[in-house]
């Protein structure tokens, strides 16, 4: 593969180590970056090199681009792989790298920018041919909100035009509650992102959210690898995902997953993206782009058995895509659970050291994780520490596999969400695949104490 020599990984956790998995099985040399509270990382422990960026904080670290530009000169690293989180939809860091001479994996900083800007990638989402949801054409005021509000019809959700992780986002079920939810939705957004603007869509009552992995090679072509559902969600965060999704057949499948493909190859797009989209009585409302990889990607790689981060570093240095559309073959079903250090019924998060840790092996297994036994948690970052993924032949074999597997799963001295899991693969509608959005937190709230 041409150019591409040294990797730079600006992340931690899981996913630095995934993507330094994946730079070993190219040949490409690592560096791991840390702050002075991971420095007994595994990522870090594996890497050819190693550079402490600073104290725990993520400001002073992970999201420090002076020390992290510092870090590949120092060590000559020719590439930065940002993971997901921190600067990975970061486009000054993108346009900084540039500068450098040095290659951002990911897409180009306008493609960042378009995207980054939920208002104009519902724009961009329109022009593409992308069907979105109904709602504002640009920023909603105070004054304006009840004109659009009666324009789109009620209940309408008020959304954070900079948004990310749910925060600044308020239903108003009727026009006495508009007022206030365009309010605080303002608040929190500015409180949040440093950005007050809002806007405000039809707020859908019982949808799944359905999210399409797509990779371009930034030439003109690009490929879907299909769906992933991710409505079991709480507070808007996404808990289990799985591809494909119980809701779609093939050819619903096959249609959206076209429609995305022809979207980024119309923008000659660079890099793995994820198009999410809510899906409510056989139609799709796209709600925004993800310009990077996604937590949940393993799932697609399991089904399709592409490995997402080679073809982001392909695409980076220009080497194309390793496969075409028809190549593709979906087999199976992959089911994912996010296990946090957290309270697995109340989400407290627990930070702390791991006494014992037993990661489950078998067909169709895998386990995305830095904990090890004796892994001191730091308490400074998010509470993800590791992700479980179950692939079957079929859902049904894949929930019989992730019902054994999560017997086998022990992380000690810490709480996790592992019990949680086992409460939901014994649940019936999730047998059914009969879920939305809104599920688990009804879930939570009928079978909590
Ligand atoms: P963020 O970037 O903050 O994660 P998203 O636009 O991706 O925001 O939305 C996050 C979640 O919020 C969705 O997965 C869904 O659960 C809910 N949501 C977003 N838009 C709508 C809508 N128009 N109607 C109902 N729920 C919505």
């Amino acid at each position: 593969m041409s150019g591409i020599s040294k990797i730079l990984i600006a992340n931690r956790g899981e996913i630095a180590l995934r993507v330094l998995r994946a730079c070993k099985e190219l040949g490409i040399a690592t560096v791991a970056v840390h702050s002075t509270a991971d420095a007994n990382a595994m990522h870090v422990r594996l890497a050819d090199e190693s550079v402490c960026i600073g104290p725990p904080p993520s400001r002073d670290s992970y999201l420090n681009i002076h020390q992290i530009v510092a870090a590949c000169e120092i060590t000559g690293a020719d590439a930065v792989h940002p993971g997901y989180g921190f600067l990975s939809e970061n486009a000054k860091f993108a346009d900084i790298l540039d500068a450098h001479g040095i290659t951002f994996i990911g897409p180009t900083a306008e493609h960042i920018r378009l995207m980054g800007d939920k208002i104009t990638a519902k724009k961009t989402a329109v022009e593409l041919g992308i069907p979105v949801v109904p709602g504002s054409d640009g920023e909603v005021l105070p004054e304006n909100a009840l004109e659009i509000a009666r324009q789109i019809g009620f209940p309408v959700l008020i959304k954070a035009t900079a948004g990310g992780g749910g925060r600044g986002m308020k239903v108003a079920k009727t026009e006495a509650e508009l007022e206030e939810a365009v309010s605080t939705a303002r608040s929190e957004a500015l409180a949040a992102f440093g950005n007050d603007a809002v806007y405000m869509e039809k707020y859908l009552g019982k949808p799944r959210h359905i999210e399409v992995q797509v990779v371009g090679d930034g030439f003109g072509n690009a490929i879907h690898l299909g769906e992933r559902d991710c409505s079991l969600q709480r507070r808007h965060q996404k808990v289990w995902e799985e591809a494909n999704s119980p809701a779609l057949n093939v050819e619903q499948r096959m249609k959206i997953g076209q429609i995305c493909a022809d979207a980024m190859k119309k923008m000659k797009y660079r890099g793995a993206g994820t198009i999410e989209f809510l899906y409510e009585n056989g139609e799709f409302y796209f709600i925004e782009m993800n310009t990077r990889l996604q937590v949940e990607h393993p799932i697609t790689e399991a089904i399709t058995g592409i490995d997402l981060v080679h073809e982001q570093i392909r695409v980076a240095s220009g080497a194309g895509l390793s496969v075409t559309q028809d190549e593709i073959v979906f087999s199976g079903h992959a089911i994912e659970c996010r296990i946090n250090a957290e309270d697995p019924r109340t989400f407290v998060p627990s930070p702390g050291t791991i006494t014992h840790f037993h990661a489950p092996g078998g067909l169709g297994v895998r386990v995305d994780s830095g904990a090890y036994a004796g892994y001191k948690i730091p308490p400074y970052y998010d509470s993800l520490i590791g992700k479980l993924i179950v692939h079957g032949r079929t859902r049904v074999e894949c929930m019989m596999r992730l019902r054994r597997v999560l017997d086998e799963f022990v992380v000690d001295g810490i709480k996790t969400t592992l019990p949680l899991f086992q409460d939901l693969v014994s649940n019936q509608d999730i047998a059914n695949g009969d879920y939305d959005i809104h599920w688990l937190e009804k879930y939570l709230a009928e079978t909590s104490a």
